[in-house]
């Protein structure tokens, strides 16, 4: 059996809609995996529709890590990592292949300038919300106090609701 572990836990979301010098979006995906370290779980790469007809589709995942870092320094490496991945061979200020953002933090709540955790906007998206309950059901939002499942079933209904025509 798997060892209760209490080093903190971010949960990271990870979108990609172009191609980079590790291939399709979900490549993409995975190598940033790679870089970011210290993987616990990941969800299942989703695809969400994209927004205007000449946007490509995004490949969405969640996952999360284990990391003594403060959040400010997660960010810091987060960045690091978007910007060499978006950078591709003979293109030096190429558009970034990956997007990178954290989601939740194991030890509460960050706010400031530069970061927000939870994120702002994770509550009503359901590219994040669907994979985030495969892998994160019971984390309870400290802003909320509901768990991923409370906030995923929310999302949803709203999805269900009639829009005025
Ligand atoms: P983005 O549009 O995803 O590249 O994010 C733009 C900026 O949002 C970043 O440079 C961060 O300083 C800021 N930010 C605020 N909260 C977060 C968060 N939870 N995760 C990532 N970036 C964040």
């Amino acid at each position: 059996m798997e060892m209760p572990s209490d080093v903190p836990r971010y949960v990271i979301a990870l979108g990609s809609n172009r191609p980079g010098r590790h291939g399709r979006p979900g490549a993409e995906l995975a190598a940033a995996l790679g870089a970011i370290g210290g993987v616990r779980a990941a969800s299942r790469v989703v695809t969400s529709a994209p927004i205007g007809p000449s946007i490509r589709r995004f490949a969405n995942q969640v996952a999360m890590i284990e990391s003594e870092e403060r959040p400010l320094d997660l960010l810091a490496r987060l960045k690091a990592i978007e910007a060499a991945f978006g950078r591709r061979p003979g293109q030096r200020w190429g558009s970034r292949v990956i997007d990178l953002d954290i989601l939740l933090w194991s030890k509460g709540v960050w706010a400031d300038r530069r970061l927000t955790v939870p994120h702002v906007a994770f509550r009503d998206r359901r590219f994040v919300l669907d994979p985030l309950r495969m892998i994160a059901p019971d984390w309870r939002d400290p802003v909320t106090g509901l768990t991923i499942r409370q906030l995923h079933y929310r999302a949803c209904a709203v999805d269900r609701m009639p829009r005025p025509s």
